[in-house]
């Protein structure tokens, strides 16, 4: 299909509520708009879910046929890459390169799952019991059946909206269950081709329902919903406050992948040209517009200079642009209010008396692009310190020894990635263990595999999301006892 056909589709999918209209964050311009869904949308998408969960016609197709579906999804993934590529970044302003870049992992996610469809399988138990009051010796055999959930709702938030839409369905239909989909409202576009992409590769109509709409209406109606099994959130540690209480109505399953504030800690003894340039991309990659960015980057006092002069002269030599700007190596924030949010940060952290080093303005230019920022002198009590910014924006502080890093490192509601720079390999796993948080990375930050799980200690969320620990967390246990 071309662009353009995609984006006239989106508008026409049902809802009665008020006019969204989709902005490209790197011209300002309007390239779509759709009516929030609601809770009118979200009531049918959960009745058309519950009917196919009930039926079977999915949960109960051998193993065998659903990962052929699935690996057939990754196929279609990979034949309408350039197309999902230019969609992806006239949506979010993403360059190309880096749309270009994620577009196989969302194709591997489903290969990665489609795997695990024929490997889900209980356990078996020989058990001999003392019955009753009789006393009389039984034996029986017990077994555990592995089933899907029922029905799921997806929620997920604009950052990287196909591959955020990819890391819920893979596993939630590898596992049999029916789906209730809500993309952000500001990045509707790359989910629209994908729940295209399912029925053609053979998911059966109703298996996923799309639904498009606000957080506050939509979003809002799948967690509350009485028959929605299991609520699986990515987004804002705020919201998943929101979903945990609207949840409890009826105790839905609750999965989180919320926000971070990750600590990236540099040592004297690093490799400081490998720590300078990772640690200044781990930030400034999409804007600092990703869950894992180190926004908070700790250097041991003999190094700190350098690591600020270093940092700040790869932040100057970014260069910022939408798709259609030739070199680009980072967007634009997602909206307007991203960036008012943003500016606001760093405007008071001015007058609290931080020192800019480089950046903190927005550029001259149409498209809400922010220049990367590096601050120092900041207090650990600052606001811009200690909350989630979602932004370019890096607080660099000094440190003295191990202990007093770990101190930094862990003063936060957070825990949801940490890297260390060092070259003594028994620093860096003594530290691993050290760091509150789900993912470390030593000597190096944004790596990610399939295999690996993913989530947050303390407020950082619920759960894991990649892994066989990603496809448990849309599965439950049933415990079976049968007398021999
Ligand atoms: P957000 O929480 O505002 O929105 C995320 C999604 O939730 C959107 O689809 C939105 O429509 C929906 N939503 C909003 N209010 C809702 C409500 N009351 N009920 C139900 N759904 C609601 O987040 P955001 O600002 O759009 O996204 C950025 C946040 O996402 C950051 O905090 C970031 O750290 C987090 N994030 C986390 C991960 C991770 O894996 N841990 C990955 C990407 C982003």
């Amino acid at each position: 299909m071309t662009v353009q056909s995609v984006l006239d589709k989106v508008s026409e999918v049902p809802g009665a509520g008020e006019v969204i209209r989709v902005i490209d964050p790197s011209t300002e311009e309007q390239i779509t708009e759709f009516r929030d869904g609601g809770a009118a949308a979200v009531d049918e998408a959960v009745a058309r879910a519950r009917a196919t969960f009930e039926s079977g016609v999915w949960r109960n197709l051998p193993a065998r046929e659903r990962a052929q579906i699935l690996w057939k999804v990754a196929d279609l993934i990979d034949v309408r890459a350039p197309e999902l590529v230019q969609l992806e970044t006239i949506n979010n302003g993403m360059p190309f390169v880096a749309a270009e870049g994620i577009l196989p992992s969302c194709a591997e996610l489903f290969r990665y799952y489609a795997g695990w469809c024929t490997k889900i399988e209980g356990t078996s138990f020989d058990i001999q019991m003392t019955a009753g009051i009789t006393g009389t010796q039984a034996d029986l055999h017990g077994y555990t059946l592995k089933e899907p959930l029922g029905v799921v709702g997806l929620i997920f938030p604009w950052n990287g909206p196909l591959f955020n839409a990819c890391i819920k369905l893979a596993p939630a239909l590898a596992a049999g269950n029916s789906c209730v989909v809500k993309p952000a409202e500001e990045t509707p576009v790359t989910a629209f081709v994908l729940d295209q992409i399912l029925r053609e590769a053979g998911v059966p109509e109703g298996v996923v329902n799309l639904v498009l709409g606000y957080g506050h209406t939509a979003g809002a109606a799948i967690s509350a919903h009485p028959d929605v099994d299991k609520v699986a959130f990515t987004g804002s540690t705020e919201v998943g406050k929101l979903i945990v209480q609207a949840a409890s109505g009826n105790l839905k399953k609750v999965t989180l992948e919320l926000g971070g504030k990750s600590p990236v800690l540099i040592f004297n003894d690093a490799d400081l040209d490998t720590a300078i340039l990772s640690a200044a991309m781990g930030i400034f990659v999409g804007s600092g517009q990703g869950c894992v960015c180190g926004s908070r980057i700790f250097v041991q006092r003999g190094a700190f200079d350098r690591v600020v002069e270093g940092i700040s002269a790869i932040a100057n030599g970014i260069q910022l642009g939408g798709p259609k700007d030739e070199g680009a190596h980072i967007g634009p924030l997602i909206s307007r209010k991203q960036l008012n949010r943003v500016m606001g940060y760093v405007d008071e952290g001015r007058q609290e008396g931080v020192e800019v080093v480089t950046g903190g303005h927005r550029l001259d230019r149409k498209g809400y692009f922010v220049h990367p920022t590096v601050l120092t002198n900041v207090s650990t009590d600052a606001r811009l310190y200690r909350e989630e910014i979602f932004g370019p924006v890096v607080a660099v502080l000094p440190f003295d020894d191990e202990d007093e890093a770990i101190a930094l490192a862990n003063d936060t509601t957070y825990g949801l990635a940490g890297a260390v720079y060092t070259q003594n390999g028994a620093r860096a796993h003594r530290l691993a263990k050290r760091i509150e948080a789900g993912t470390i990375t030593l000597n190096c930050q944004l790596v990610f595999d399939h295999q690996m799980p993913f989530g947050g200690y303390k407020q950082s969320g619920w759960g894991r999301e990649f892994g066989k620990d990603g496809i448990e967390m849309y599965l439950q246990t049933k415990s079976v006892y049968n007398q021999l």
